[in-house]
């Protein structure tokens, strides 16, 4: 072969190399396509909505709880949560993921179909409505629904917020605002302190960009409802009514365990201001870590996300258990990041942390509760029930005798 090659013409010569890294090119080709369709597999399946479930029937007398504790763990599916329960640090100890007694799931969807984002989730949770991205305590017609804490504070609670993501975002702001869009942050700051609610904690973000205020505007807004705590964190100490207080903080500033203060801090904190009346309240701590870290698909941030929740539902559980009569819901706003807890056999038994996206996904997600009230939760299948829920365990004030 390679004397007849010597011999070729030269023109002929060309040909064959042409061919040659044509032909390798096609080989390379085939390969990737492969390799992609083996690594995607895409398979379009078409979405097929059912009716939307009937609103769930109560029973006549449901046992009101006299709090409401309402955790929210942003983008946390069941695989994060298969995650926390096959990594816990004492072997042995009882999780406080079986100290649940109803534990069930919903299906997220928002109205655009199988996916949710974040707006309408929130406002599926807090308003009791199903509605379209984006879109903070209203219908997908645009038409302002009540929340969870608007039925609470007319009925004499008080209410508060505690979230380790900015305050404005989409999963406070559906408990505390109504607008068309998530983006609106100097809207949801205004209604925030034009709203009743008595306790908020959570950071800023991106200030003076994309129509956010500056942080001096920021505070103006918000010093117009809330006494703004400093650093020291020392609570005022008027009682009846309470004083509006605010903590505010950097983005990222109360990202994890190892942050002064961190979630645990606040939600201890905020429960013990919500104590020194004896008036009811609902609170709503979030945790938004999972969903930042699954967008990243960055597990190392994901773990820690699980520990701070962990930690921060285990005195949610205590503080229930001293108080009585507190009902505690655990949920997650929809899956992020198709995450799977497996395992690499070569290390075996230690977790491996597998990716399948860097957005939401259609998976169903945890639901638990605890206390009175929460056996309302066994037969809900979609997020909006769960506001429904919440709102109908309000004790409202006709019907005290
Ligand atoms: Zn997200």
């Amino acid at each position: 072969m390679a004397h007849h090659a010597k011999n070729l013409k030269p023109w002929k010569k060309v040909a064959f190399g042409t061919t040659l890294i044509l032909a390798l090119l096609l080989v390379g080709i085939f390969y990737i396509f492969n390799w992609k369709i083996a690594k995607t597999s895409p398979a379009d399946i078409e979405f097929a909505p059912q009716a939307e479930s009937q609103a769930l029937q109560l029973d006549s007398i449901p046992a009101k709880p006299k709090n409401i504790i309402f955790f929210i763990a942003d983008g946390m599916g069941f695989s994060h949560l298969s995650l926390a329960m096959m990594s816990q640090e004492e072997t042995g100890a009882t999780s406080v993921w079986q100290q649940f007694d109803v534990r069930a799931w919903h299906d997220t969807r928002s109205t655009y179909g199988p996916i949710t984002d974040s707006g309408a989730s929130a406002t599926a949770l807090a308003t009791g409505t199903p509605t379209f991205f984006d879109v903070i305590g209203m219908d997908a017609d645009g038409n302002s629904v009540a929340n969870l804490f608007e039925v609470a504070s007319a009925n004499g609670y008080n209410t508060g917020i505690v979230t380790d993501s900015y305050v404005w975002d989409a999963t406070p702001a559906a408990f505390l605002a109504h607008t068309k869009s998530r983006d609106n942050a100097e809207v949801i700051l205004k209604q925030t302190a034009a709203s009743e609610v008595d306790i908020l904690f959570g950071e800023l973000e991106d200030l003076g960009q994309g129509g956010i205020p500056e942080l001096e505007e920021t505070m103006e807004i918000l010093e117009q409802r809330f006494q703004v705590l400093d650093k020291s964190l020392v609570l005022p100490d008027q009682k009846y009514p309470l004083l509006p207080i605010a903590a505010i903080y950097e983005e990222d500033e109360l990202q994890d365990l190892e942050s002064q203060p961190n979630l645990p801090k606040l939600t201890t904190l905020a429960l013990s201001y919500l104590t020194k009346e004896d008036t009811p309240f609902t609170l709503m701590v979030e945790c938004e870590e999972i969903d930042s870290g699954s967008h990243r698909n960055d597990s190392k941030r994901v773990v820690k996300g699980i520990k701070v929740i962990e930690e921060t539902l285990s005195l949610i559980l205590d503080f229930a258990e001293k108080n009585g009569n507190t009902l505690v819901v655990f949920t997650a706003d929809h899956e992020t990041g198709g995450m799977a807890a497996g395992v690499d056999f070569d290390e075996y038994p230690n977790m491996q942390i597998i990716w399948a996206s860097q957005d939401h996904t259609a998976s169903v997600v945890p639901l638990l509760a605890n206390g009175p009230g929460s056996e309302e939760f066994i037969n809900v299948d979609r997020n909006w029930q769960i506001g429904q829920i919440l709102k109908s365990l309000i004790v409202t004030k006709d019907s005290i005798p």
